[in-house]
């Protein structure tokens, strides 16, 4: 089986590396065709909880194999696909398959939830409440099951906009995340009237937390403040075992990273979610 590769493995196509414009329009033209012909894929990473032990949810991440150009990272092609609008029909067919999918999972594992990326361009976008509720409808879920994911950045573009458009979906009951947490430039304070339950802290911030001082300390009131606005807390890109009991010490709420489990296709992750439950929770255990 083909895996994706990391952006930072040599050889994988990167539109940040040509020279002619016309490249990024080609780009795009064959993702618009990926999507028509169903080239597109989702992978899944799950989320840990880190006092319960359990896993409560998978969050999809969108997968492209170029026919010519092999894999197509998504911090390439979504950046591109929202400057051109595509993104919204791209949004749709991420919504489609994945509640397809967790409808799916439940039948195993009925408490498990789905996050899924929204970008700042669905959310001005009239269709998206309309496309959610379908597909839940269609596939006999709750909004509850779905987390939506909006980055840091993509909620700063338009404050007033983002919070009007949040809040309609969070009264749906869909819940609200924060990604990408300690990329950007915005406050906690300025966040804190957007309706989301779930902050995610940024992989910059975390990876060094067992290394460098200030970035525990960092990471540490972080952690805290976001629990005392109420935030549930999720430590996203834990590479290794120490980073993981680090930030469960510090009271962190949930955890995900390639420790836990990689992004994958679902036929893997269902047997990864049995395996878990039968002996992958010792294994992956932490001290407290
Ligand atoms: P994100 O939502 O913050 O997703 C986390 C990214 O970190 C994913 O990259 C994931 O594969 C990667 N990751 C997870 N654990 C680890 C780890 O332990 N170490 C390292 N080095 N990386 C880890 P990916 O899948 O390449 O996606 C990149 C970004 O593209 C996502 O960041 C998200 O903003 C965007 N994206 C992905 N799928 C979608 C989608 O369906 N729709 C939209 N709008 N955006 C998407
Ligand atoms: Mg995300
Ligand atoms: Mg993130
Ligand atoms: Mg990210």
């Amino acid at each position: 089986e083909i895996t994706p590769r990391d952006g930072n493995e040599t050889g994988i196509y990167s539109p940040k590396y040509d020279i002619y414009n016309e490249s990024r329009l080609t780009l795009i033209a064959d993702l618009r065709k990926a999507l028509l012909q169903n080239q597109l894929m989702l992978y899944y990473q799950p989320k840990q909880d880190l006092l319960a032990g359990h896993i409560v949810g998978v969050e999809a991440l969108i997968r492209w194999h170029h026919e010519e150009r092999g894999w197509v990272s998504p911090a390439d092609f979504i950046p591109l696909a929202e400057e051109t609008g595509v993104i919204t029909q791209l949004t749709k067919w991420v919504i489609g398959q994945a509640m397809k999918d967790l409808a799916d999972l439940h039948t195993d594992n009925p408490e498990l939830t789905l996050a899924i990326n929204i970008s700042a361009r669905d959310l001005e976008s009239a269709e998206l409440k309309g496309v959610l509720e379908l597909e839940l409808q269609k596939h006999g879920l709750q909004a509850r099951s779905v987390t939506l994911e909006i980055t840091e950045t993509a909620a700063m573009l338009d404050p007033a906009r983002s919070l009007q458009a949040l809040n309609v979906l969070a009264e749906q009951g869909y819940q609200i995340s924060i990604d990408d947490f300690g990329s950007g430039y915005s406050s906690l304070s300025y966040l804190k009237q957007l309706p989301a339950s779930e902050l995610k802290l940024d992989r910059s911030l975390i990876h060094d937390i067992c290394t460098n001082e200030s970035a525990d300390v960092i990471v540490s009131t972080a952690i805290q403040m976001a629990r005392s606005l109420g935030y549930r807390v999720v430590g996203e890109g834990i590479e290794t075992a120490e980073t993981a009991s680090h930030l469960q010490a510090k009271g962190c709420d949930l955890l995900q990273g390639f420790w836990l489990c990689k992004p994958t296709p679902i036929t893997g992750l269902k047997p990864w979610l049995q395996n878990f439950k039968a002996e992958g929770r010792a294994a992956r255990s932490l001290p407290l």
